[in-house]
């Protein structure tokens, strides 16, 4: 199976409304041109100097998203062109990347990253620590940034209704936080869940954004 394949079998399993963000990190700028010839637009990088470097040497027309973990001094890497960045999970973060943004004088979409796997690894707020982030004078200060919604990631597992489980968990934090912070922001809508493996059942539970890389592109050795 080609790229264009596969993104065409993808495709025509995402219902309309639902944005694939095709996840590309590791892999080599030939598959992200074959996926680009294919119609595809939206990619996802988790390592800010091989974001760069990709953006410099492919078409400028690519809507590039961020969806690893930056450390502070890396944000500069992608600030002047990121359109979206998933992995956002603190307020000291937001206010790097506002930083980078002033400066480069744009502003810079965000998700607030939440952990809903039952599993302890992976990164991310509870919903009790984004309210406090939202209610935080200096985060009211930060005008370059807009938070356009929720991110995360389900435990790796074989388990369905764990899976189903956890991503409703997310769809209901974005819900309530819509009903307390976001009512009248419209860019408040994105609930970005799912991947190869489990992008199905996201877009079952309300994901309005899957993030998909092997099924693309091929396994990650
Ligand atoms: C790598 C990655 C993906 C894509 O994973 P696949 O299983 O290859 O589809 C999605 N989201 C995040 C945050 C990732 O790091």
């Amino acid at each position: 199976m080609s790229i264009a394949d596969n993104l065409k079998n993808i495709q025509s399993t995402i219902i309309d409304g639902v944005t694939l963000v095709a996840v590309s990190k590791t892999k080599p700028n030939e598959y992200i041109q074959d996926a680009y010839d294919a119609g595809q637009r939206i990619f996802g990088e988790n390592r800010p100097q091989e974001l760069r470097d990709k953006y410099d040497a492919l078409p400028k027309d690519i809507e590039w998203h961020f969806i690893g973990h930056p450390q502070s001094k890396q944000v500069k890497y992608f600030a002047p062109f990121v359109s979206l960045i998933h992995g956002v999970d603190s307020l000291k973060l937001l206010q790097v990347i506002n930083k980078e943004a002033l400066r480069n004088n744009r502003i810079i979409n965000c998700l607030l990253e939440f952990h809903i796997a039952e599993e302890s690894s992976k990164f991310g707020l509870n919903l009790s620590e984004s309210k406090d982030i939202l209610n935080d004078p200096e985060f009211k200060l930060l005008s370059n940034i807009s938070i356009c919604g929720v991110m995360g990631m389900a435990t790796y597992t074989d388990d369905s209704n764990q899976i189903r489980r956890e991503f409703n968990s997310l769809k209901l934090i974005f819900d309530n936080l819509k009903s307390e912070f976001f009512t009248n922001v419209s860019d408040f809508k994105e609930i970005s869940m799912g991947m190869s493996s489990d992008y199905q059942i996201a877009i079952e539970e309300g994901s309005t954004m899957v993030r998909i890389g092997s099924s693309i592109f091929g396994s990650r050795l």
